[in-house]
């Protein structure tokens, strides 16, 4: 057994700590989730709706208590916290209303035309998923899978981070006061390490995982030698890309919005800002400056803008690849200085000068540090912003059509937003390509992930 703590960011301090589960408690909980199963997929959508709206009743009704435990166990924003509490109301209200739409029968074919009196595609639940979820954004990124999950009939063990465990814990009590059964949706305190006894355990069928490559590809072979389906949706180092035809002020304003979401911890944040030369000077300016405007300090006040970083290790690393750039040449233009005092604290950062040769250009920076970059016309924007090994989100500001257009055809990302800064949508599938993972979540795409689409033929 081994103890998960929960530390508030903004001390240093340890707060509470939990007991993992032992090898039988994790094994009663499987046990518990395939039982339910088993009459859970047949309960009526309709119940199905009317519990997950009772779930979105309590995220709205008790946000400000629900954000203040976010806030204190990673250190995001109170407001944003709550705002995340309001976010995971809205997704339940979106399943609970469209799901049977999305789960009925289609008729890919006229039934004379294979033969049959009729044909359709029936979509199914799998069973028991396991959710390997990550702390950044605590909340939303389960609800994200749990609320088309338990829509479609499956039933979710959750392993949430470890230094997430109150809202871990929160996660089951909420599905379980909205009125689900008990095994539908449990959560497991276990660490990494006992993933992949759940995983390989027969009665869990599919696996979901937001989080690091290194982890992913743990799940995820782990899941491919069971020949289990997942979802992965690992790092990005979205792309943002300026043209002289954007609304420069506004996209540097966005950018840096962008770039400190979630205190600088979010997959989707734009991480490197590409300008091209007609606009660069204008825009570097105006983000530097925007970034400069952004308050750091106690994540419990209103008026702040970036709280800490979520641990120590996490602050170190973000320091280590700043050092790297910096020692191989690149340009600080604000920020890079850690704050002295408890917490881990990070002010929002903007680099130029960033080379192959530096990590930074390759790895994901976990923390409010942008990297600046310069091009000349939409083909070396192009080369540029595809230059990762990530492909999740991008983000591309033109009023040039023609340049919409190849931005859109051309980056190599799960989403293209244009005029606007990648963000998750309840009613749009949200995924990527290449390092960052596949499969999609969200929207229609989001549910049928883990949906048997079994062909019915009737002769
Ligand atoms: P991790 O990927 O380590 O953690 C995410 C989840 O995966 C946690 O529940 C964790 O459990 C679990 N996990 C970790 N390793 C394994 C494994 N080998 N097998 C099974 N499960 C595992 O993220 P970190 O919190 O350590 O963050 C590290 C980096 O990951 C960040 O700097 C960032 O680049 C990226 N990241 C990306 C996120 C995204 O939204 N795409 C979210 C979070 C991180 P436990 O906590 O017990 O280790």
């Amino acid at each position: 057994m081994t103890t998960i703590a929960m530390t508030n960011p903004a001390t240093g301090e340890v707060e509470q700590t939990f007991d993992s589960l032992t090898g039988e408690e994790v094994d009663r909980r499987i046990a518990r989730a395939a039982q339910t199963f088993a009459s859970y997929r047949n309960t009526p959508l309709e119940q199905r709706a009317e519990w997950m709206n009772a779930a979105a009743d309590i995220l709205a009704r008790e946000a400000d208590q629900i954000g203040a435990m976010l806030t204190a166990e990673m250190g995001k924003t109170l407001k944003s916290a709550v705002a995340e509490a309001h976010k995971c109301a809205k997704a339940c209200r979106f399943y609970a209303e469209h799901a049977a739409e999305f789960l009925a029968d289609r008729r890919p074919a006229e039934p004379g035309d294979v033969g049959a009196s009729d044909a359709y595609v029936r979509y199914q639940p799998l069973g028991p998923v396991l959710a390997v979820m990550p702390w950044n954004f605590p909340l939303w990124q389960v609800i994200r899978f749990a609320a088309p999950g338990l829509m479609a009939g499956n039933v979710g063990l959750l392993k949430h981070s470890s230094n997430v465990p109150r809202t871990a814990l929160f996660l089951e009590e909420l599905f379980r006061r909205a009125g689900f059964p008990e095994g539908a949706f449990q959560t497991l305190l276990i660490g990494s390490a006992e993933v992949e006894r759940v995983l390989r355990d027969p009665r869990v069928k599919a696996a979901t995982l937001t989080g690091s490559e290194p982890a992913g590809r743990s799940v995820a072979s782990i899941a491919g030698d069971e020949i289990k389906p997942t979802v992965l949706e690992l790092g990005g180092s979205d792309p943002f890309v300026v043209m002289p035809s954007a609304d420069i002020e506004e996209a540097a304003r966005t950018a840096a919005e962008s770039r400190c979401l979630n205190n600088g911890q979010s997959c989707i944040s734009a991480k490197r800002f590409i300008a091209d030369i007609g606009c660069a000077d204008e825009f570097e300016r105006l983000f530097v400056a925007n970034m400069r405007t952004q308050k750091v300090g106690d994540p419990m006040d209103d008026s702040t803008d970036v709280g800490p970083l979520v641990s120590e290790d996490a602050r170190a690393g973000v320091e280590e690849l700043v050092a790297d750039a910096v020692a191989k040449g690149a340009t600080v233009l604000c920020g890079g200085e850690r704050p002295d005092g408890p917490g881990w604290f990070y002010p929002p950062t903007v680099i130029s000068g960033v080379t192959p040769e530096m990590r930074m250009y390759h790895e994901e920076v976990f923390g409010p540090v942008a990297s600046l970059f310069r091009v000349r016309g939409v083909s070396e924007a192009v080369e540029v912003a595809n230059a990762t090994g990530f492909g999740l989100g991008s983000n591309a500001w033109t009023r040039d059509e023609t340049e919409r257009e190849r931005f859109v055809r051309e980056l190599d990302a799960g989403q293209v937003f244009v005029n606007g800064k990648t963000t998750s949508y309840p009613e749009l599938p949200f995924g990527g390509v290449k390092r960052s993972g596949y499969g999609r979540e969200l929207s229609a795409d989001g549910l049928l992930a883990f949906c048997n689409a079994k062909t019915v033929w009737v002769g």
